[in-house]
């Protein structure tokens, strides 16, 4: 028996048969709305589809202009847009795969005046407030779901994914909380699901009976007065009668303040909610949210959770992900991490997606690591992420190369924050590039420091300088004081935590810091108030629990404003009630006066604070390291990562920097 029996058995959606049980679930890009975005697009989804994932789900399109997340978003309303998709369903068949649509009507999360939902409600995360849809408006956008799946078809689609969770218009129709009609679109729960169950009938009308249609249930609302389980069940059974082919996982409405896809949500987390429709439906089941692994995967396969397993960032780290699982080669995937740095956090920024630990995402058309016709001999100073990824990438190109580390392992950086509790998905990137670098070649000499004074001893042509950061001393009366320590002293272990802290900082950093110091002895379920008994409308518990720290926290910061305030949208919300949870005590605006032997003293708002602590851990940014700093450069030298540009650690900088540097010799 092969690598993953259960993940590759084959399987069938309707009359279409899938070589395997994976599917590439839906992500919008942003190149979806770019100037000639679809011929990225084409190349993206190509990749993805030659590395064997058995379907795929495009990011969201709209079936009509009210529907679409913003102005200018993707919608799919007319015959003239049929050319440029099928840029993308012949680019996806050439290379052995399937495709379907999604259908995403943002009812009202669009974030734009033309908003419309069931009700005149605000979403607490849009600026707008939606217009009230009348029983014309709700059979006009009926039938543009339709049209948009006709319109799907005669582009090439294999079928649609109607995306009916994550708190968009159909689950606005679902929940009592968003809809306070009293006519046959709500009320009831049959009034309720009137809209999704039309939506689906319309759907099946307007294409061919071969043609696949996934329907995204929203299975838990994690949403005050959401959709009971037992509406859930009544809802999924009438989709399948109504000739719905698969039924996909929606997990938390996005409003929720539930973190539900985050690098601490635990692999696999949701799988038991799919695991529970098992009995109700014959149709086949996909499990989703923090999937990002094959034993992963194949465990919720074989323990008859679900039928298929769904990952859409995992795609976008590694899209060889399906072709090195089935090979025997897991090892070498480069795994998803979920930080969302440069995949969901720059949609939000409206910006094109990619990928932290694969830059190459979404870009494939514009990085290539092309064959070197000059092979040279590259010395790389320094194994933190910048310096692992520019030495990985020479090496692919077929360059010789020697990658220098003055500490004992490799990994830099990202070992340190892997010690944050929840962010222990860093060693999968460590992981990747241990077994990749090995794989190319490299050499690597750990405990080696390199200076202008030895450097020539080791006959490189070409250095790339990736020697990283150190932390900064702020300029604070007192410093230094052995009270006060770094960051790094803390999360690298070589000092003790205390039980009175106070961490001046209130960036990434001085988060990351707090989060080592909490206990998170609770479970995530009990932490986050996950009610599994289903007891409760919407999966929540009535109270959830505080965490206490056994330690009393204390966070200072110099300017004004929340913590984490540059942090990405889809992570700060969730460490600020992280903070609050474990009572983190928060300063801002503070004017640091002194650390002594008595603690901290400050100014806050014109009143002077003393605070005794046994620790202040400093989280004031960082300097640049470069061995040749009081000497040149030798010639043709790269300085990459945190040597080149000190700042807030940005792995994903850095990781860019070192595949562009790698690449470019
Ligand atoms: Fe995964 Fe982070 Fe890459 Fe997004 S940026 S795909 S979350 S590793």
């Amino acid at each position: 028996m092969g690598h993953f029996p259960h993940l590759f058995s084959p399987i069938k959606l309707g009359s279409v048969e899938l070589p395997n049980r994976c599917m590439m679930g839906s992500m919008h890009t942003g190149l979806e709305e770019e100037k000639n975005g679809f011929i990225k697009l084409a190349a993206f989804y190509a990749e993805r589809a030659r590395g064997g994932v058995g379907l795929i789900v495009t990011g969201g399109f709209s079936p009509n202009r009210a529907g679409r997340l913003s102005p200018g978003a993707s919608m799919l309303a007319h015959k003239s847009e049929i050319e440029k998709h099928r840029l993308i369903t012949k680019a996806v068949h050439e290379n052995g795969s399937k495709i379907c649509l999604q259908i995403l009507h943002a009812g009202r999360y669009a974030f734009h005046p033309f908003a419309v939902a069931p009700s005149r409600l605000k979403a607490p995360i849009s600026r707008f407030t939606p217009w009230t849809l009348s029983e014309r408006g709700i059979r006009k956008t009926i039938s543009s779901y339709g049209r948009c799946a006709k319109l799907a078809m005669e582009s090439g689609y294999d079928g649609v994914e109607i995306m009916g969770s994550e708190g968009y218009l159909i689950n606005q129709f679902l929940s009592p909380s968003t809809n306070l009609r009293t006519d046959q679109w709500g009320g009831s729960s049959e009034n309720r699901q009137r809209l999704a169950q039309e939506i689906v009938r319309e759907v099946r009308n307007a294409t061919h009976p071969d043609f696949i249609i996934i329907f995204r249930l929203s299975m838990l609302d994690l949403i005050k007065h959401g959709q009971s389980w037992g509406e859930i069940v009544e809802l999924a059974r009438a989709l399948e009668s109504n000739g719905v082919n698969a039924i996909n996982t929606g997990i938390g409405w996005h409003e929720a303040r539930i973190p539900t896809i985050a690098m601490m949500v635990p692999r696999g987390a949701f799988a038991w909610v799919t695991s529970r429709m098992k009995s109700e439906v014959n149709i086949p089941l996909i499990a989703t949210n923090r999937i990002n692994d094959p034993h992963v995967a194949e465990d919720i396969l074989a323990d008859g959770k679900a039928d298929m397993v769904s990952m859409a960032r995992p795609f976008l780290a590694d899209p060889f992900f399906m072709a090195k699982a089935k090979e025997g080669r897991s090892e070498e995937i480069n795994t998803c991490i979920a930080c969302n740095q440069s995949c969901l956090d720059q949609i939000f920024n409206r910006k094109t997606a990619s990928c932290m630990v694969n830059p190459r995402a979404c870009r494939e058309t514009e990085i290539q690591l092309l064959p070197t016709q000059n092979s040279l001999h590259i010395g790389v100073v320094g194994a933190g992420p910048a310096g692992m990824s520019a030495a990985l990438t020479a090496a692919q190109c077929g360059h010789r190369v020697t990658l220098f580390e003055k500490s004992g392992e490799i990994g830099g950086l990202l070992r340190l924050a892997s010690r944050v509790h929840g962010k222990e998905e860093f060693l999968e990137t460590i992981r990747y590039f241990n077994v990749m670098l090995a794989k190319h070649g490299v050499k690597i000499m750990t405990n080696t420091t390199i200076d202008p004074a030895n450097a020539h001893l080791w006959h490189v042509d070409r250095w790339i300088l990736s020697s990283g950061v150190k932390p900064r001393l702020p300029e604070i009366k007192g410093l230094p004081h052995p009270l006060a320590v770094s960051y790094e002293d803390v999360l690298s272990g070589r000092v003790d935590p205390g039980r009175r802290i106070a961490i001046i900082g209130s960036g990434g950093i001085a988060i990351d810091v707090a989060r080592f110091l909490m206990p998170f002895e609770r479970s995530f379920d009990e932490t986050w108030g996950i009610d599994r008994s289903l007891e409760q409308p919407g999966g929540l518990k009535t109270t959830s629990v505080d965490t206490y720290p056994g330690r009393h926290i204390y966070m200072l910061a110099r300017s004004e404003g929340k913590p984490g305030a540059r942090l990405g949208k889809t992570t700060a919300w969730i460490h600020r009630l992280e903070l609050r949870k474990s009572r983190v005590q928060y300063f801002d605006g503070c004017d640091f006066l002194e650390i002594g032997d008595g603690g901290i003293l400050f100014r806050k708002g014109g009143e002077i604070v003393q605070l005794p602590v046994d620790q202040v851990i400093l989280c004031t940014g960082q300097q640049s390291v470069n061995p040749w700093a009081s000497s040149p450069l030798p010639e043709g030298t790269m300085v990459i990562g945190g040597a080149h540009k000190a700042g807030e650690l940005d792995a994903a900088r850095a990781i860019r920097e070192g595949m562009l540097a790698g690449s470019s010799i």
